[in-house]
């Protein structure tokens, strides 16, 4: 499968940094890339995160090192408090000789508290001749998805088209599962902001679950399910924030076809996305998935359901009771999940500047009828019984899948 279709030049830097003890190499050039450095001092290697067009500073980074000597590092963000309670999500490429490409890298992990030095550092010691990659959280990039795609190829239910091209000549996929006569539709997005990658496992869970569990199949006889698994793959590939874009961001670009107002969609992606929505004979229920602030405060450490508790319809409510109780009875007493909370505050929860009259994915859906159209959160780190990985956040999603099957009109 081609993944590299970009048209628009590779972006990143990088840099050799004369250490005490050595060189390390620092770049930005892989899918995602995103950190600048700011210095090296002795043994302190100092970053930030790049804030591009963003209107808010931002914290998503994800960097590539290789050191060509036997050093212990202190990677350094002296202006941002960047590394979560679990320190960065880490990845080393496999010494297996060859060019590193896609495959050729262990499991993305947590690189443990005991490597934080606090919210603006960590330490790790490489090896000669090591490369590994720190981020914030997990990303997770087109060649991911399409790592997913292709195990399912040959299954005649699901079907991958290209919705449209980006600005930056990209292929925008979409995914289709279920009868094409389907008179039901449920539509489901993920990273209308860029840089909220754990969104995507979840979007992955959920379509592994329909494709791989026999209980899905009733949904699957009489509903089509749409998946924009990229509202804003250029931001994804180009290591953008992507929150508050400006002018605007990806999800306040659904503006209404038949608004007063001059206003037409900015981003060729969102507005294919909005004409395929409009394609749709009844569109039953939509979800757009996002990861919140980066952690602690009161509500961005566990998934949540974004709606002021006592706005939430039956139906919204009756979803995240389903996705608790499923939750919480696959959930597992030997290998951490992430499990879901559906009181007021935790799981259905509101932003303090979120508007129903914002021009997002979720509106638009609910204007076509979805019912419920709803945003969730997925934390970047999680809490320690409730920790988000790469597999737990998949589980999560096959988890909202048996909810959404119980849910789906
Ligand atoms: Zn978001």
């Amino acid at each position: 499968m081609e993944t590299d279709i970009a048209t628009e030049p590779a972006a990143g830097t990088g840099s050799d940094l004369e250490t005490t003890d050595g060189t390390v190499t620092v770049r930005t050039t892989h899918p995602g890339g995103n950190g600048r450095v700011l210095e090296v001092d002795g043994e302190a290697i100092r970053l930030e995160p790049e804030i591009r067009d963003s209107t808010r500073r931002w914290f998503y980074w994800y960097v590539d090192a290789e050191s060509d000597a036997d050093q212990t590092l202190r990677i350094e963000f002296p202006s941002d408090e960047v590394v979560g309670p679990r320190g960065p999500a880490v990845r080393t490429a496999m010494p297996c000789g060859g060019p590193i490409g896609n495959g050729a890298w262990d499991e993305w992990r947590w690189l443990g508290a005991d490597h934080r030095i606090d919210a603006t550092a960590f330490r790790y010691a490489f090896d000669a001749g090591e490369r590994v990659q720190f981020a914030l959280s997990f990303p997770y990039q087109r060649a991911d998805f399409d790592a997913f795609a292709f195990e399912y190829e040959s299954d005649p239910r699901l079907s991958l088209e290209t919705l449209t091209t980006t600005a930056g000549g990209r292929e925008v996929p979409v995914v289709r599962l279920g009868p094409s006569d389907a008179d039901r539709h449920v539509a489901l997005a993920a990273r209308h902001h860029a840089c909220e990658s754990t969104a995507s496992y979840v979007l992955e869970g959920v379509l592994r679950e329909l494709l791989e569990s026999e209980a899905m199949e009733p949904l699957l006889e009489t509903h089509r399910v749409h998946a924009y698994p990229f509202g804003d793959l250029d931001g994804v590939e180009r290591g953008d924030q992507g929150k508050y874009r400006g002018p605007h961001d990806h999800n306040r670009d659904y503006v209404d076809a038949n608004e007063i107002s001059e206003l037409s969609p900015l981003y060729p992606t969102t507005s294919a996305i909005a004409d395929d929505l409009r394609s749709l004979e009844s569109l039953s229920l939509a979800i757009d998935f996002h990861c919140p602030f980066k952690w602690g405060g009161d509500i961005n450490d566990r998934p949540f359901f974004v709606t002021e508790p006592t706005a939430a319809s039956d139906e919204l409510r009756g979803l995240a009771e389903r996705l608790e109780d499923v939750t919480r009875a696959r959930s597992s007493e030997t290998d951490p999940t992430l499990t879901y909370d559906a009181s007021p505050g935790v799981g259905l929860a509101s932003f303090d500047s979120q508007s129903g009259l914002l021009h997002t994915f979720e509106r638009y859906c609910s204007q076509l009828g979805a019912e419920p159209a709803a945003s969730l959160e997925v934390p970047y780190v999680g809490t320690a019984t409730d920790p988000v990985t790469p597999s737990t956040a998949r589980r999560f999603g096959r988890d909202l899948a048996v909810a959404l099957g119980a849910t789906a009109r």
